[in-house]
């Protein structure tokens, strides 16, 4: 595989973007349709990261090739971590690698069984058929998720929009939320550093974590060979960005930059519009260049 060169401008200012969904998870485009978009948008450097599952990754691959657009490997990992969910990415792995894939599957198993119990809740608090009507949005049957539940819940008309439906239902302690052991943040990074690829924390400013715990988990997850973090993602606001800068210098990480885009009709962050990384910091994709497939 040829290295990956970016040629004539500052790496810093390359349009990359490593975190977005399609169809295989959460999203509502196919890998093609968000590979078509992001080369629309200028991206030059692209990672699809569907939640839990690599099954979109070589439809991905190809259609980053016919478009002449270089290509990462990408996932984002559902963890566990002091009793909360946190999501790692993954970056620049091998698709084909047997643990990761096992280990993705066994962190995608639980998700039907928690679906059902979804539904129970909501049907508890008054929304009937939740599982049928989540179904309806659902691309893949290992991959049912709160998203397709929002979906339901708004094109039903219960709520007004998506993120309506999880401060209202969807949210940590709201009727519809049912509590889920995810993979544990050991495992996930070693998935992904057994595949050769790079462990990111994504979107570090969703959590709610105190200062005491966000340092014991940025600290662990360092500890465990983790070396990337989410700075400018769209799952921040831009006043967040100094802060995950500040935490990438503090903790000697590598900074991703990703939309987390998910559907034209719902995201609000488009696939290659975020603001460039901060000066200072190191891009993922300079130590990751060996890792870039090249069209
Ligand atoms: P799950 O993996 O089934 O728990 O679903 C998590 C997904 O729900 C995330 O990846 C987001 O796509 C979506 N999500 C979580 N919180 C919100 C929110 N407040 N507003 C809109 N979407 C959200
Ligand atoms: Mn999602
Ligand atoms: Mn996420
Ligand atoms: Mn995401």
């Amino acid at each position: 595989m040829a290295a990956y060169n970016p040629g004539v401008i500052d790496p810093i200012e390359l349009n990359a973007d490593l975190h977005c969904h399609s169809d295989v998870s959460d999203g509502t485009l196919s890998p093609e349709g968000v590979a078509a978009r992001a080369h629309a948008n200028g991206v030059q450097l692209w990672s699809l990261t569907d939640h839990d599952e690599v099954g979109g990754q070589q439809r991905a691959l190809r259609a980053a090739r016919e478009l002449g657009l270089p290509y990462l490997s990408g996932v984002e990992v559902s963890v566990t971590f002091a009793g909360k969910t946190v999501h790692i990415v993954g970056l620049g792995f091998d698709i084909e690698d047997a643990a990761l894939r096992e280990g993705l599957a066994a962190t995608r198993g639980g998700r039907g069984q928690r679906a059902h119990e979804m539904a129970q809740a909501l049907a508890e608090a008054g929304i009937e058929n939740a599982y049928e009507g989540a179904l309806r949005y659902v691309g893949n049957p290992e991959l049912i998720s709160r998203t397709h539940f929002a979906r339901f819940l708004v094109d039903s008309g219960v709520c007004a929009n998506t993120p309506e439906v999880f401060r209202h239902y969807l949210a940590d302690g709201k009727p519809g939320f049912v509590p889920h052991r995810w993979a544990a943040l050991a495992d996930a990074v070693g998935w992904i550093r057994g595949a050769g690829g790079m462990a990111v924390i994504a979107h570090p400013g969703r959590y709610n974590f105190s200062p005491n715990e966000e340092h014991a988990f940025v600290g662990e997850f360092k500890a465990l060979g983790g070396e990337g973090v989410e700075v400018v993602t769209g799952s921040h606001r831009p006043d967040e960005y100094p802060k995950y800068a500040a935490m990438a210098l503090e903790f000697g990480l590598y900074a991703s930059r990703g939309s987390d885009f998910h559907s034209p009709d719902e995201s609000h962050t488009d696939l290659g519009t975020l603001p460039l990384l901060p000066g200072k910091l190191i891009p993922v994709w300079e130590l990751l260049a060996e890792r870039v497939h090249m069209p």
